[in-house]
């Protein structure tokens, strides 16, 4: 199994992709990454998020390239090549989930209000990261 950039805030099994987040059992609030101990809505007492599994279709609600690499610890290629993001609502969770684009899109290709599908795919540096993809049928 290839390694993942980070721990605990996505999974991938039999090659599909979830995001991991916690949802509160007293309000609802669904938060990403996940947020073990506390619910994070400021009017809820409740001390127990769950972890759940995210949506894995959204649409998109933003969108740009990033033509400079971010900075450490994030590992550019070498030359560097720019990588589309996007920030895709949950309409579900009522959240909005930033990830990289797969390298078949470019900005030309997104629109807001596009739906985009969950996938995962390797950073410059070798580990998965979960990416937001075209939709399957
Ligand atoms: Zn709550």
């Amino acid at each position: 199994m290839a390694r993942l950039a980070i721990d605990g805030w996505f999974t991938i099994e039999d090659g599909v992709t979830h995001l991991l987040g916690t949802r509160c059992p007293g309000c609802g609030t669904v938060c990403f990454p996940p947020q073990p101990g506390f619910c994070r809505n400021p009017r809820c007492e409740d001390d127990s998020p769950a972890l759940a599994r995210l949506s894995r279709r959204g649409r998109v609600w933003s969108y740009t390239n990033a033509c400079y690499p971010p900075p450490a610890p994030y590992v550019p290629a070498e030359p560097y090549t720019p990588v589309t993001l996007a920030a895709v609502e949950l309409e579900r969770e009522g959240i909005v989930v930033l990830g990289q684009v797969t390298p078949d899109l470019t900005v030309a290709d997104l629109s807001v209000g596009m739906e985009l599908e969950l996938t995962s795919g390797p950073l410059a540096d070798g580990p998965l990261v979960w990416m937001w993809g075209r939709p399957h049928a």
